[in-house]
């Protein structure tokens, strides 16, 4: 019995660290109370969590009770993970956004040379506006090549690393290059 007794006490003991003192039945109370800044309630200090030591070396206990502290951090936790993740989306769409202009200019630029350097006009009739120009294999290669390239637009790039060689492509309209005839 007496040693159960001793036990009890112990475990009540414990968690007041600063000037407890025993009630009347001789349970132990915490004399010293602050007040929770979450909830304003006045609370003896075991009610709140401690963070390490203050400069003159007591113990530092945070400004909010146990559970407001709790509260609070899963809240900043929550406003975090949707920063965080709003964050993210934009910077993602934002970063797509800008890589999709990026490569319509590096298409147009390449495009562009290509027209300069092959004539600015279909071989076959004549058309000069660009907008029915495409360029066409001379070797009927077409898809040898496109397929040696793996990528539509390495069929380009790789034209234009050759410097539009005149033997490889020619500049066709878009009649002749689906139907083999201008009309
Ligand atoms: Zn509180
Ligand atoms: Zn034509």
């Amino acid at each position: 019995m007496g040693n159960s007794k001793g036990k009890i006490q112990e475990s009540v003991e414990k968690p007041c660290r600063v000037n407890g003192k025993r009630d009347s039945k001789g349970r132990w109370k915490c004399t010293e109370l602050r007040i929770c800044l979450g909830c304003h309630r006045e609370m003896s200090k075991d009610c709140f969590s401690t963070s390490g030591k203050t400069a003159s070396g007591s113990i530092h206990y945070r400004s909010r009770c146990k559970k407001c502290y709790a509260e609070q951090q899963s809240i900043l936790r929550d406003e975090n993970r949707d920063k965080y993740r709003e964050y993210w989306r934009k910077f993602h769409s934002n970063h797509r956004e800008e890589r999709n202009q990026q490569l319509r200019d590096y298409r147009k630029k390449i495009r562009q040379r290509g027209l300069d350097a092959l004539g600015g006009k279909c071989v076959y009739c004549g058309r000069t506006n660009p907008k029915v120009l495409t360029f066409g294999h001379i070797k009927n290669d077409g898809n040898e090549h496109r397929r040696r390239m793996k990528h539509p637009d390495a069929v380009y790039r790789d034209w234009d690393k050759k410097g539009w060689p005149k033997d490889e492509v020619e500049l066709q309209c878009y009649n002749y290059n689906l139907g083999g005839s201008c009309d």
